[in-house]
């Protein structure tokens, strides 16, 4: 058995931004992920100039492949307009490699099935052991399964699905493009072009709100490729996208359980308007972290809801 004082399930951005501020308090840190980094992860990678700063970086140091836009291409409704803002897109597989490489821990391919908390220990597997434990195994962590489910159920209403594709393509249009509610998706669909030459095309909507509407996500898929072959912004392309799930932020009685923290997508709190994970999942990590190392509350109210928190206002009004 392998004893460490904390045990990290999940080397995404939440996994790693909790394991570097561990680490940098000089705790002992294993990170267990089932596979190896760099690793593919379905994700458009916007990100704000906030969530670099959280990862300790700017656009001048980061030395992947970082695209700024200045604004948005938005349809909402079938209603064009430009949305100026302050992005930018990474690629997942080249940035959270980055994070853990920064983080550092100790670090095993490992996936994990079966946890237990024996005498104040949790152990995993039969392999590790720790004195803490955090679940930053994303939507389908094994630390919600089974220390957070029975008492912190999550709403099937939260819960959005996603099929997307980042392939090498000759870029022509440089701009950001996001349509909402087109063709009666509860949801919105993008067109994010990045450095180098890739492009990541996507669309994501509420699961419940499709069933009740007898609808499917490959609708809005096919949808969507119709578009980008009849606009020009993707032509000739064969297409293999690949689909995932995860939460919008929620109100969740329990957050920590004992010496059980979770994190990220493994909470689930993705910003209500746009779905944006990364810099949520980052602050709760370290979050997590400064809790461990003071000994003090675990809370996640001071992450903010909404990726436009001015627009939400704008509509209430
Ligand atoms: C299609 C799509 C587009 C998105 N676009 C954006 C966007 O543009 N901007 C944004 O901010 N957010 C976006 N998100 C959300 C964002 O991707 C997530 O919120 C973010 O990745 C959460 O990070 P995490 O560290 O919690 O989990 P993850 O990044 O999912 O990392 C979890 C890790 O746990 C590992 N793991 C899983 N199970 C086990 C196990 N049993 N044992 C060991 N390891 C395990 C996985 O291999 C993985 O490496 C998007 C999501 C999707 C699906």
């Amino acid at each position: 058995m392998i004893h460490t004082d904390v045990l990290i399930i999940g080397g995404g951005p939440a996994g790693s931004a909790c394991a570097r501020q561990l680490k940098q308090a000089h705790m002992r840190v294993i990170l267990l992920d089932k596979v190896p980094f760099p690793r593919f992860k379905p994700c458009a990678g916007w990100v704000t100039p906030q969530v670099l700063k959280l990862v300790g970086m700017d656009e001048e140091s980061y030395p992947l492949g970082l695209t700024e836009f200045k604004s948005f291409e938005m349809s909402i409704k079938g209603v064009q307009f430009r949305l100026p803002t302050h992005q930018f897109a990474i690629r997942r597989f080249e940035f959270d490699q980055w994070c853990l490489q920064k983080a550092d821990p100790e670090f095993h391919v490992h996936e994990v099935h079966e946890i237990c908390l024996e005498k104040g220990e949790y152990i995993v597997d039969g392999e590790f052991s720790a004195h803490y434990l955090v679940g930053a195994a994303g939507t389908h962590c094994p630390v919600t399964r089974t220390f957070f489910n029975q008492t912190s159920p999550r709403k099937q209403s939260a819960l959005i699905v996603a099929q997307e594709e980042e392939f090498q393509y000759d870029v022509q249009d440089p701009r950001c493009s996001l349509w909402f509610f087109e063709n009666k998706l509860p949801g919105y669909a993008w067109y994010v072009p990045k450095k180098y030459g890739f492009v990541n095309v996507g669309v994501g909507g509420s699961i419940e709100e499709l069933k009740r509407r007898d609808d499917t996500l490959k609708n809005h898929w096919n949808f969507l490729v119709n578009r980008l072959e009849e606009t020009g912004l993707i032509r000739g392309h064969v297409f293999k996208p690949a689909g995932h799930s995860y939460y919008l932020r929620q109100n969740l009685p329990e957050i920590r359980n004992g010496n059980a923290f979770l994190v990220g997508d493994a909470l689930g709190l993705a910003t209500l308007d746009m779905g944006e994970g990364i810099g949520p999942a980052i602050q709760s990590g370290q979050l997590a972290a400064e809790a461990i190392i003071n000994g003090t509350d675990y809370s996640v109210d001071s992450i903010p809801r909404y990726s436009f928190p001015s627009l939400v206002g704008l509509r209430k009004k």
